[in-house]
This record gives structure tokens, C-alpha cells and sequence, in this order.
């Protein structure tokens, strides 16, 4: 039966590099070709770390060079950039992978923004560490000039650390909808989207933030009224006293259990955390959607509830 399907791509759908994407995502567009053969509506969300991580970086070495004319890039206009750049990508391999099955369908990328409540408690406490290790020296200069925050990443050096807040509203959602009324193949809130919030004069404006893409993504299937969000990682389940001699991998996970699961920490911060709770989120969110995590090759079989963690309501 037809269905329509946010896919949430993981890091390892799109590579690190820029050569390694082009060749990465011919892969990655063939697995979203199946389902769009098998006749389901596809929406593409993406990841962006090690892309937004090199536009960052890379601007941010101009700016250190020549900093006359070049000015430190915020990172949401990063952000936009990083959804153009890997957009791209997957819109010209998957039109190809399409073309050769006799399919014609529209394929657009759509730079989104993604709303966050400048109150949000994350914004106390930035966590998500971005760009370049620096010097003690060079984080005491940026956060006086910039007032950045920096924080030792895992006892590797100094590295800035960003909010990583909640989606509250997709702002480009009435466009996604039409344009998936039109039959046509959105790729959108890339990198968890760009991040705006709402100033006081009531116009949106960029915020220095992250927004988790697997959370995106679950907002995102939730506004569409998608009847599943899958979320390809690499891994095939989602496993409880993972990596430990006592894994065991779930098939099915309730929204009641997988509660209980974090609370015993079963998921890692930052991995597969935002994932289950991303697919909480969406599962719990009206009657009949589901969601599932597996591995970028099994979305088919695991559509078919042959494999993947499935994550349903109760
Ligand atoms: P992505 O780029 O797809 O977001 P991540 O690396 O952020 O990928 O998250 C997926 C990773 O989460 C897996 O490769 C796995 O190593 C890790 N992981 C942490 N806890 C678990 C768990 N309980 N079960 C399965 N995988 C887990
Ligand atoms: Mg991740």
C-alpha cells in the first residue's frame, strides 16, 4: 500500500567528503528509488555535520587570514549553505537513478528554516561542539569579541559548543505541502534545518543553534501527516546493553518501553538518543504512525516489517 515516508539520512549516506558524497549518494538515491518505484511518497530529510563542520571551518580560516574582508560566516547561513551543497547532490543522482527507470517526478531541494523558541532551555546550556579545536588564547578573543561559547570536547581541546533546541514550526511547511500535493520529491530540513526564531520587533531572524536532525525530521513527518518516519544509521536495530555481552536488539520498541529505556540509559547522548526519542515523538503523535530506525540498505525490507527497530504508539 502507499505510503508516505519522511527519510531521515544518516552521516553514512552521504560521506565526509566532497568526492566521497558524489560517489556515496548514487547508493544512497537508489534505496529511496525502490520505494518510489514501489509507489510511496518520499520526502528526504538529511544530517550535515561533516559538511556544515568544513563550510565553518573553511570560512572561518578566511576570516582568520584576511580578517578586513572576510567576516566570521553565522553559523546558520553555514547551515543554508550545507542544505544547498548536499541538496544538490541528492537531487542530480537521484533524478539520474529515476530517469533510468523510466520515471519522471520532480525533484526539488528546499532551503528550510526551521523555528526554535529563543526560549528554550538549551540555550543555557550549549552542548553540541562545532568547527575547529582552538587555542585558550583564540577562545578568549572570540568570546569577547563574538561572545561564543567554548568547552573542552571530550579532553581533545577547546572546541565552541552551540544550543542544540527543539523544532518548534517549519516555516517553509505549506510550500512542502504543495509540493507533495503536486507528486513531486521535496528534500528538506536538511541539518535538522536552519535555525530562526522570532525577535521582538515579530520577524524571524537566524540564531546561532543546531537542531538535531532526527528531531527536524520527526517535526517535519508530524506537520505532513507522513505515515512513517524512517531514520537510516548504521546500524540495523536499535539494541538495549548495546555493545555490551548481553546486546540484545529490538524488533519493536513501545513508546512505554522505550521510556523506560532511557531512563535507564540505554541510549547514547548525541547517537541513537535523539533517534528513539525523535521516534517517540512521532510514533506518539497520532493514531497509526510509526516509526523506524534501521540501516540505510534495509529501508526496504524493514518497510516491509521484515527488519529495523520499529517504534509504534503502544
Ligand atoms: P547518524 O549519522 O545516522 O545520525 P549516529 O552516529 O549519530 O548516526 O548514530 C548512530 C549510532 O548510534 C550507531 O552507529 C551506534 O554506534 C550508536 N548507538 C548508540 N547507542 C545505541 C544503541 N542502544 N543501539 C544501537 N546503536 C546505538
Ligand atoms: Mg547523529
Amino acid at each position: 500500500m502507499k505510503k508516505r515516508i519522511v527519510i531521515a539520512l544518516g552521516g553514512n549516506a552521504l560521506g565526509k567528503t566532497v568526492s566521497e558524497q558524489a560517489v556515496v549518494v548514487k547508493g544512497t538515491v537508489k534505496v529511496i528509488a525502490d520505494l518510489i518505484r514501489d509507489g510511496h511518497e518520499v520526502i528526504i530529510s538529511h544530517g550535515n555535520g561533516p559538511q556544515v563542520g568544513m563550510i565553518q571551518k573553511a570560512l572561518s580560516a578566511l576570516h582568520a587570514q584576511d580578517p578586513e574582508n572576510y567576516e566570521i560566516c553565522p553559523l546558520y547561513v553555514c547551515a543554508a549553505m550545507s542544505q544547498g551543497y548536499i541538496g544538490y547532490d541528492l537531487q542530480k543522482a537521484l533524478k539520474n537513478e529515476l530517469v533510468k527507470s523510466g520515471i519522471s517526478k520532480r525533484i526539488s531541494t528546499l532551503l528550510t528554516q526551521v523555528e526554535v523558541d529563543s526560549k528554550d532551555p538549551a540555550f543555557e546550556n550549549p552542548t553540541k561542539p562545532i568547527g575547529a579545536y582552538v587555542s585558550e588564547e583564540e577562545a578568549k578573543r572570540l568570546r569577547q569579541t563574538r561572545g561564543f561559547v567554548f568547552a573542552e570536547d571530550a579532553g581533545r581541546g577547546i572546541r565552541r559548543v552551540v544550543a542544540s533546541p527543539k523544532p518548534v514550526n517549519i516555516l517553509e511547511i505549506d510550500t512542502i505541502r504543495s509540493m507533495l500535493d503536486q507528486g513531486e520529491i521535496v528534500i528538506a530540513c536538511g541539518g535538522g534545518g536552519i535555525p530562526v526564531v522570532k525577535n521582538a520587533e515579530d520577524e524571524y531572524e537566524g540564531i546561532e543553534a543546531i537542531i538535531d536532525k532526527d528531531f527536524a525530521s520527526a517535526k517535519l513527518a508530524e506537520l505532513i501527516h507522513a505515515d512513517y518516519l524512517i531514520i537510516l544509521t548504521a546500524v540495523e536495530k536499535v539494541a538495549i546493553n548495546y555493545g555490551k555481552p548481553d546486546q540484545q536488539w529490538l524488533s519493536r520498541m513501545s513508546v512505554k518501553e522505550a521510556e523506560r529505556y532511557i531512563e535507564e540509559g540505554q541510549f547514547a547522548p548525541g547517537s541513537m538518543l535523539p533517534k528513539v526519542e525523535a521516534a517517540m515523538q512521532f510514533a506518539g503523535s497520532g493514531q497509526g504512525r510509526r516509526a523506524l530506525i534501521t540501516l540505510l540498505e534495509k529501508a526496504k525490507e524493514g518497510i516491509e516489517g521484515k527488519t529495523g527497530t520499529e517504534i509504534v504508539c503502544c
